[in-house]
């Protein structure tokens, strides 16, 4: 494995490599997808999908990477399970290099290692992921229809997604632990303009509480805890997973990786796919488009083709 060259080296397994991963090998590239551990990513540790078009049964995010990871074997992608620590992007044929102390050649990349959220210090909070705890009321709303939800944040992401929230809970309250909101003003009055949400200012949350499920979250100098069945946290945000780049390929202000419209990195034959790229929403769906599109635009680069092949096969 170690020798060959490949035509197409996937860093990343999550939806947006995977989806890469099934395109580039379905049209006769050789392929390797590596992936340091798909439960590190962000849809392995979804706990339950239930907008993935195509696929009615809500499923765990893992049960979704591996049907994916499987569709994509079946037209000949690799897998290996090993975590990439550095890139060399330039040239013809680029490197990888790994964790285990391995090395590959290809012709071109395509990057998809996602973003990653910072990590949190509130006791409880991660043993109840998926279990009253989310990250993602785009995702984990509907969830919550009707019940009493928790948001905890002061940023725009705290106030669009405690909008989201407000519609299908009964009640959703926005624990700020500074004494405002970080957005404008009138953006902070549409949230307030809706009937069941409240702000709560100088709310630190130094517990989140439950056994099996998300009971209530203990708030900074507050003696009885606050029952809550959801709480959506949005205190530390996320960033891209950026780390074995080594700054050899050009950012944006924000951090996240610069793409052109055919995903192309500042590295000619080097793409990129998902979250580690800028975007508002962060859904599977769309990192699956994109994971598409790169493989595209790779197979288009190194055939030397003038256009992408649109050929539905
Ligand atoms: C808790 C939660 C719930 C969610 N629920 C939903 C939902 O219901 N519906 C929905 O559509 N979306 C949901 N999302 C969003 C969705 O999961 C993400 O938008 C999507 O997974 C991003 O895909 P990606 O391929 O870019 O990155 P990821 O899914 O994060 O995959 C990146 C992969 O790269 C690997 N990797 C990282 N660094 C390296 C390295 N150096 N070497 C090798 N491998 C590496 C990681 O291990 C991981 O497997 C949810 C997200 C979270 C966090």
């Amino acid at each position: 494995m170690q020798n060959d060259l490949y035509d197409v080296i996937v860093i990343g397994g999550g939806p947006a490599g995977s989806s890469s991963a099934l395109y580039t090998s379905r049209a006769g590239l050789k392929t390797l997808v590596i992936d340091k551990d798909p439960h590190a990513g962000a849809l392995g540790m979804a706990h339950l999908i239930a907008n993935y078009p195509g696929v009615p049964e809500a499923l765990s995010g893992m049960e979704l990477l591996e049907l994916m990871k499987l569709q994509a074997v079946s037209f000949g992608a690799e897998y290996l399970r090993d975590k990439v620590t550095a890139i060399d992007p330039d040239g013809e044929v680029k490197s990888v290099f790994t964790v285990s102390g391995k090395f590959f050649r290809t012709s071109s990349l395509i990057l998809a290692t996602g973003a990653m959220g910072k990590n949190s210090e509130i006791p409880g909070e991660k043993r109840l992921v998926g279990m009253g705890v989310s990250y993602c009321a785009t995702c984990d709303a509907a969830f919550y229809r009707g019940k009493e939800v928790g948001v905890y944040g002061k940023n725009r992401e705290t106030v669009e997604e405690a909008l989201v929230l407000s519609r299908l809970a009964s009640k959703v309250i926005v624990l700020c632990p500074a004494s405002k909101l970080s957005v404008a003003e009138d953006e902070a009055s549409v949230l307030l303009s809706e009937k069941n949400v409240e702000i709560r200012y100088h709310s630190k949350i130094v517990a989140v509480n439950g056994d099996k499920e998300l009971e209530s979250v203990t708030l900074e100098g507050v003696e009885h805890p606050l029952p809550v069945d959801g709480l959506f946290i949005y205190i530390s945000g996320s960033a891209p997973v950026l780390d074995f780049i080594g700054g050899r390929l050009d950012t944006s202000q924000c951090g996240c990786l610069k793409v052109n419209r055919e995903f192309a990195t500042s590295s000619p034959g080097v793409f990129a796919a998902g979250d580690m790229l800028c975007k508002e929403i962060k859904q599977a769906v769309i990192v699956a488009a994109e994971g598409c599109q790169a493989a595209l635009y790779a197979d288009k680069y190194l055939r030397g083709r003038q256009k992408p092949n649109n050929d539905y096969r």
